[in-house]
């Protein structure tokens, strides 16, 4: 079973290109911030609880994204691959999911990295604004509460999985397609 993780900040196009290598590879994509914005639409006390996160350009807690992770690898024995989008998001579950492989006897397989500047960040979550219904894409102080979230929380994670020589990063300037043979490269 592949475990990769598909890195970089908000608008670098994890989820674009999860979507063709799904159709390519089979694997199982899961976006802890799709889950959650599901949670949100069903009015869940998880989804409550999170949505005054989500729109404040915080992290939710630990656990609640760390348990859904969980339940996807536990109710998708028989799927070749998972591509993790939007986790781990700190190094608390990095090392959380290393444990959680762990006791699956499994292991993170790489950590594909699209790289974007912050400016290149504000401007696709302005363009995103326009085609989806994402609260947090539409007010300047909630990105740029993301993008600091990133940098202070997030991008310690690249060390981690540096360190266990996990790590590749692609820039993810170019259009979809390219970007696309590049991560396939990798892969
Ligand atoms: P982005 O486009 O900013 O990468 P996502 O759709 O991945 O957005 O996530 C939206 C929001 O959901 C995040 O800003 C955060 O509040 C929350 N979230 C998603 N994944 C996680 C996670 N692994 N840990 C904590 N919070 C998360």
């Amino acid at each position: 079973m592949k475990y990769y993780i598909l890195f970089g900040p908000p608008g670098a196009g994890k989820g674009t290109q999860a979507k063709l290598l799904v159709d390519k590879y089979g694997f199982r994509h899961v976006s802890t911030g799709d889950l959650l914005r599901k949670e949100m639409a069903k009015e869940s006390p998880l989804g409550l609880k999170a949505k005054s996160l989500i729109e404040q350009g915080l992290l939710v807690p630990d656990e609640v994204v760390v348990g859904m992770i969980k339940s996807e690898i536990e109710s998708n024995p028989s799927v070749p691959g998972f591509l993790f989008d939007g986790f781990p998001r700190n190094t608390d579950q990095a090392a959380t999911l290393d444990k959680m492989l762990e006791s699956f006897n499994q292991s993170v397989t790489s950590v594909i990295s699209i790289s974007i500047s912050d400016e290149m960040v504000k401007e696709r979550i302005r363009h995103r604004a326009m085609l989806e219904n994402r609260p947090d894409d539409t007010k300047d102080e909630v990105i740029a509460n993301r993008i600091k979230t990133y940098h202070d929380k997030t991008e310690p994670v690249i060390s981690f999985y540096k360190a266990q020589n996990k790590y590749c990063e692609i820039d993810g300037v170019g259009n979809i397609e390219e970007i696309f043979d590049k991560v396939c490269e990798l892969i």
